[in-house]
């Protein structure tokens, strides 16, 4: 049986529908997967695909889609299921038609609602990817260790495994040591989308925000702002917006180099090339603002 007569079995288990689609529409490649619309007319999925041994990769995409979808406060795409089917893993989900004209000042107020969905603790029930790096979530009390460990330490250590030099890793070590003075704050362990930038948010054909594609956790609200600011901004509507539903604390600016020094660092150790030039002078940056 063909992957995509798989495929279209397990829509039709996991919907409990009849479903009979015409050829698969290629969408073109996300930055990681291969995308593409199944349609019979009446209902459309998009189902992303990518070689067998990343399963689990969408097994955690689908959770998190689930748990961004249960918050209520921002439109996600429903999660249908995930599978393997002739060599490649597969997740469907809910298509949406992406593109439509929306305000920014929405997706700022429903990512404050969002970030007031919190845990326990920092973390997430299970580890995921961001980009295509796997992305450790252990439950961790406090905010600091968690960074230390699974966010920043985690990546300093990728970049060891792939040879990024040692002058990374010294000034790596530096910042682990003594980037806890940043953080005189009390974040609390808000639901995040946890990979939003410009890319993974859309409005839908009503002007709705859309996000999708997360590398979902509970973290510092913060970090999430960081990120959109990180790739060209979501522009000023969003961000008044989102301080007027929930102003950010003082020593944002600050922070936000930090927090986005993980994704740059994580881009280095995906890509490699400029990102390794950029996450030195971030991290020299920083260094230098601690004194
Ligand atoms: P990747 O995991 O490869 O980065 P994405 O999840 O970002 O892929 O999806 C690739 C593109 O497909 C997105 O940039 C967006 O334009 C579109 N897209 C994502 N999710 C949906 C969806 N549920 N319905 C319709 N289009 C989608």
């Amino acid at each position: 049986m063909s992957a995509w007569q798989q495929i279209t079995d397990h829509i039709r288990d996991a919907s409990g529908e009849p479903f009979q689609p015409e050829s698969p529409r290629s969408l073109g490649g996300g930055c990681i997967n291969t995308a593409v619309r199944l349609s019979d007319g009446n209902r459309h999925w998009f189902v992303k695909l990518n070689q067998a041994s990343r399963l689990d990769m969408f097994e955690a995409e689908f959770l998190g889609l689930q748990e961004l979808a249960a918050a209520e406060a921002i439109r996600v795409p429903l999660p249908l299921c995930t599978g393997t089917a002739d060599g490649q893993s597969y997740i469907v989900m809910e298509f949406i038609p992406l593109g439509g004209s929306g305000s920014n000042a929405s997706a700022g107020e429903q990512l404050a609602a969002l970030h007031r969905h919190q845990a326990e603790a920092f973390g997430w029930q299970r580890d995921n990817t961001i980009g295509s790096t796997h992305q450790p979530n252990d439950w961790t009390a406090d905010w600091v260790d968690f960074w230390r460990k699974h966010r920043l330490g985690f990546q300093l250590e990728e970049a060891a495994r792939k040879g990024l030099g040692s002058h990374i890793q010294r000034l790596g070590e530096n910042l682990l040591e003594r980037f806890s003075v940043l953080m005189d704050h009390d974040p609390a362990p808000s639901l995040l989308h946890g990979d939003l930038w410009g890319g993974n948010l859309s409005h839908d054909d009503q002007g709705n925000p859309v996000i999708y594609d997360p590398a979902t956790y509970y973290g510092d609200r913060e970090a999430e702002i960081a990120m959109t600011e990180l790739f060209g901004g979501f522009g000023a509507a969003f961000y008044d917006a989102y301080n007027s539903s929930w102003p950010l604390d003082s020593g944002y600016a600050t922070r936000k180099t930090f927090y986005n020094l993980y994704h740059i660092l994580n881009h280095a150790n995906m890509f490699g090339g400029g990102y390794v030039g950029q996450a030195q002078r971030m991290m020299e940056r920083l260094l230098a603002d601690l004194g």
